[in-house]
């Protein structure tokens, strides 16, 4: 019996690979401090659960349409308009399990298996970008960002790779994982080189949207003639501390009904009860959010003031979301290790620090790179970096 090739070479998620390996570790009896983990380490607040008992209460149990409940729909379009500044309408948007399932309805929906069309995506980015053009049989055409860039894509590679053949560019900012923020100005420029372009979308993957700390969160779709070839991507995952309820969103007028065609095909809709859940988040007061962004802004200062206190390890301090990536390649040169893996491995093992390495995230392009996300304690943190800085002491060679 065989597997299909598609599956043998799927591509995977591997936060999730190295979070199984970091909790055997853990159930073990090992003491680890884990910055492995992409969710904010809050409860979901209680007025959205609240409304989600309430909703399982009143019987909202059974299907809703694939697009998702009217009312969430036009909680999301107000959403959308007001921090976007544009005009969504409900019937544009269309409501998933998560954001991430429009990653890959998206990529069905404007490319075709086997004939050449080509998606851009960041690298280092998001590791189901990657797969997904892949499984989908378009051509991935990664697009390398830079850290003397500030990690944001060259435009002048842009360019270059750009052509009759590319259907997708895929955007994420605030960016998984170099926490890198993209600024109004520098996405009129991306604008201007996309509008040459009749048959190019835009995926812009907003998942970390509100949470930002220097600046005003742009959007691309804000930028003149730029809607309308934009799918936004959105959710309460983030934002909301609410990763396990599933619940994500996408605008598009264009696109909305196939969208819904692919959930039909799939999922069928996204969970009742949560939708009512996503919003009273959207909906609610904001107050939660607002803290949870100010207790990230305040860990990032101490994860970075740290990283770069310890020798071998330079990090530049990020503008949004709730990572750092920190180049440690003098730091693998001074213990001998050969690559950031290798250096990820031997803190997990040896340190008890657990952390992702950039072979994580895509393919390398220059230098030695680790993630750390600090959706974790002040605690955690200064007894990671300890530990980091002892480590790297006891193993010069
Ligand atoms: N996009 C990016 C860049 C992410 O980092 C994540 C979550 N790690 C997602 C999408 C998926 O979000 P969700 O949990 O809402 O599916």
């Amino acid at each position: 019996m065989e597997i299909s090739e598609r599956t043998r070479t799927l591509g995977t998620e591997n936060a999730f690979v190295v979070l199984a390996e970091v909790n055997r570790l853990c159930a073990e009896g090992k003491d680890i401090v884990n910055f492995c983990i992409g969710q904010p380490d809050f409860d979901t607040p209680e007025h959205i659960k609240e409304a989600a008992i309430k909703a399982i209460k009143a019987g909202k149990t059974g299907y809703t349409p694939s697009q998702g409940i009217l009312q969430l729909r036009e909680a999301i379009a107000d959403y959308l308009s007001e921090t976007r500044k544009i005009d969504v309408k409900p019937e544009w948007v269309v409501v998933a399990n998560g954001a991430k399932p429009f990653i890959g309805y998206v990529i069905l929906s404007v490319t075709d298996y086997g004939r050449g069309h080509e998606v851009l995506y960041p690298n280092p980015g998001f590791p189901i970008y990657e797969s997904q053009i892949r499984a989908h049989g378009a051509v991935p055409v990664p697009l390398n960002l830079r850290e003397e860039n500030g990690y944001e894509i060259d435009l002048k590679d842009l360019e270059d790779k750009l052509n009759e053949r590319s259907r997708l560019l895929i955007l994420n900012s605030p960016h998984n994982p170099t926490g890198a923020v993209y600024s109004r100005r520098y996405l009129e420029q991306i604008a201007e080189i996309v509008k040459r372009y009749e048959n190019l979308w835009i995926f812009s993957d907003e998942i970390y949207s509100k949470i930002i700390y220097e600046g005003e969160f742009a959007s691309i779709a804000s930028i003149p003639e730029m809607q309308e070839r934009t799918i936004i991507v959105d959710g309460v995952s983030k934002a909301y501390a609410m990763t396990g309820w599933r619940i994500g969103f996408a605008a598009n007028e264009k696109l909305a009904k196939h969208l819904s065609r692919w959930i039909t095909n799939t999922d069928s809709c996204a969970a009742h009860p949560n939708q009512y859940a996503a919003l009273a988040a959207l909906t609610g007061p904001q107050d939660d959010t607002r803290r949870m962004v100010e207790v990230f802004r305040r860990r990032r200062d101490l994860i970075v003031d740290g990283l770069n206190s310890v020798e071998g390890i330079n990090c530049l301090k990020p503008s949004g979301a709730f990572y750092v990536w920190p180049n440690v390649t003098e730091a693998c040169r001074l213990i001998g290790a050969e690559d950031s893996e290798e250096f990820r491995r031997r803190l997990l093992y040896d340190a008890g620090v657990a952390v992702l390495s950039d072979i994580h995230f895509g393919q390398k392009i220059e230098g030695e790179h680790l993630r750390f996300s600090y959706a974790t304690s002040d605690e955690n943190i200064i007894e990671g970096v300890r530990r980091l800085r002892d480590y790297i002491s006891e193993n010069m060679r």
